[in-house]
């Protein structure tokens, strides 16, 4: 896994940082999207930028300061295969089970319309809805990875590569949008949310998983990366993505919809992968017991959003 986890982190080699940065751990060079602020604390040093907590709001997010280039570069190719070079096939069918069980939950007594995937690769999840998973939907899926596209459309899928500002898809028009493990990615998720949002038509659902900021296994990688460093990197280093540059909680997620014109109707956890398919038996252990902990204590790896558009 080491190695795997460098090769994904050498597609940053080139990041450039701005001078300053990280120099004082109380203060963000990126203000909070939700209140402005740069009064943070640090919870994680990454290999370019400090994730960290926006002391006004709560927020969790990266201080990053990414160029237009380097996430072009990062998302493009066969991204999914070099970024989680550890997960067998059987992890993507798994994940594509737990955002079918999201799916289900957000559209629980609706009969089916029309659904578009936000960020959908390769249409794993569209896929499983369309191979028996939900009878009777009209499915489309947007992505900005020509690559991932050309795979979904060789299986017969109606993918669109495109922004969302650039999908054409008619505003009011769609009854339900997922975005599954996607927002997390954006700069600037409320307006992209804002931009989706419009696709529904007026009482549709919109149906998000998100990292969860307020998540035991979170706390964990933070206190081990205090008390040993470097030495748990490569623990550290798979709870915290580089490429994940928001860990959402209900309460910084509400705002955000609120914003784009949703209204928050349902919230549910789930584990993630790491938890349901650790990497031996060891951290099989540990999984399983964070898995327990994370449930009792309402603080699991991923958060669920059920929203509905005015
Ligand atoms: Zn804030």
């Amino acid at each position: 896994v080491n190695a795997d986890l460098r090769r994904k982190q050498s597609l940053f080699e080139d990041v450039s940082v701005p001078a300053g940065l990280a120099e004082d751990s109380g203060r963000a060079l990126k203000p909070c999207i939700l209140c402005g602020g740069t009064a943070v604390r640090r919870l994680y040093m990454q290999a370019h930028f400090p994730v960290v907590r926006c002391l006004a709001c709560g927020l969790v997010y990266a201080d990053e300061h990414f160029q237009a280039e380097d996430l072009q570069r990062f998302y493009s190719g066969d991204y999914y295969q070099r970024a989680y070079v550890c997960h067998p096939p059987q992890i993507d069918r798994k994940i594509a089970r737990d955002y079918l069980r999201a799916f289900r939950r957000g559209t629980r007594g609706r009969q089916p319309g029309t659904l578009v995937d936000f960020g959908c690769a390769r249409g794993t999840f569209l896929l499983r809805l369309r191979d028996g998973g939900a009878p009777g939907w009209t499915l489309r899926g947007v992505d900005i990875n020509p690559d991932e596209v050309a795979m979904g459309l060789r299986e017969g899928l109606d993918l669109l590569c495109a922004e969302p500002s650039t999908a054409g898809i008619e505003p009011g028009s769609v009854d339900v949008v997922t975005a599954f493990s996607v927002l997390e990615h954006l700069q600037d998720p409320g307006s992209v949310l804002g931009q989706v949002a419009r696709w529904l038509r007026p009482g549709g659902r919109f149906i998000a998983i998100v990292p969860s900021g307020s998540c035991l296994i979170l706390a964990c990688a933070v206190a081990a990366s205090r008390l040993f460093g470097d030495r748990v990197r490569s623990f550290t280093d798979n709870v915290f993505h580089e490429e994940h540059l928001y860990y959402f909680t209900p309460r910084t997620f509400a705002p955000l919809l609120h914003r784009a014109g949703l209204r928050l109707d349902q919230v549910f956890f789930q584990p993630s992968y790491l938890e349901t398919h650790p990497p031996g038996v060891l951290v099989g252990l540990a999984a399983l017991g964070l898995r327990a902990a994370s449930f009792l204590l309402r603080r699991q790896t991923m958060l669920g959003i059920v929203a509905t558009r005015a």
